[in-house]
């Protein structure tokens, strides 16, 4: 007799909802990215690279994704669905992947955005991640830090998809380095005129932050004068709440919750 092995085919949908929906996935947790990567035909190898944080190496269906050891596992997992993210592009092609190509959404590179997007969407999905946010009336740090741990993802890239969300209209994120003003993130509805000023005000608690070794992040959020973070012509009407904190190779993230009468 004749033994015949049966070898299931590799999807052919590399969309993040055809994979978890195919995979039965329905709760963060269970969304395992190696297992993910090896059900469409990928192994996931750590290894030191060269010159890059994380890389896709592939022929026909088949490819590696090696990742730099030793990094945080949030960030680990963001690495490796990114890389994912460029085999459901480019199958097949070989891509290599900076620290700074990871994760930062960047405005000026497309593809690295597309990956980045895509690892949001399948480690973040919208169902399960909008449920999650609901749980969370206020966009805080307590709140990003439960999201987060939810969903194994780090603090920005989680927050990140809290300001997306819809779940909080009146929210925008801002980080700062030493070098000042990095860029900033706004609910989608908030009109462009609330522009975070590119200097930070000593008025602010990133200031302190940024500029005083002791000081510690913002337990909870505190109302500010609106004119501390944006120059307009509106900003002296009103208090906003802001709540900064430090990121590890990042710097300040700050939370602003603006007036609701700022977006009408
Ligand atoms: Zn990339």
């Amino acid at each position: 007799m004749k033994t015949v092995m049966r070898v299931d085919p590799l999807p052919t949908n590399l969309s993040p909802d055809s994979l978890l929906r195919s995979l039965g996935i329905t709760e963060p947790r269970d969304i395992d990215i190696e297992a993910i990567a090896y059900y469409v035909g990928l192994r996931v190898k750590r290894r030191c690279l060269n010159c890059c944080e994380a890389m896709i190496t592939g022929k026909g269906n088949k490819g590696i994704i090696s990742v730099t050891p030793g990094g945080m596992p949030q960030r680990e997992r963001f690495s490796i669905a990114h890389e994912l993210g460029h085999w459901a592009f480019h199958r097949g092609e070989t891509v290599a992947c900076r620290s700074t190509d990871i994760g930062k959404f960047s405005k000026l590179n497309e593809v690295e955005r597309a990956a980045d997007q895509y690892a949001a969407n399948l480690l973040m999905p919208w169902p399960l991640f909008k449920a999650e946010c609901c749980e969370h009336r206020r966009l805080h740090l307590t709140a990003v830090k439960a999201v987060s741990a939810a969903f194994r993802t780090s603090q920005t890239a989680t927050l990140i998809r809290m300001i997306d969300s819809e779940v909080y209209p009146t929210a925008i994120m801002i980080s700062h380095g030493t070098g000042g003003k990095k860029w900033h993130r706004a609910a989608r509805g908030i009109p462009g005129y609330w522009f975070p000023r590119a200097d930070l005000h000593p008025e602010s608690f990133a200031f302190d932050l940024l500029h005083n070794a002791n000081a510690t992040d913002q337990a909870f959020p505190r109302k500010i004068d609106a004119d501390a973070w944006f120059d307009n012509w509106a900003a002296p009407k009103y208090q906003i709440t802001e709540q900064s904190f430090r990121v590890p190779g990042e710097g300040v993230i700050t939370i602003l919750d603006l007036d609701s009468g700022m977006i009408r």
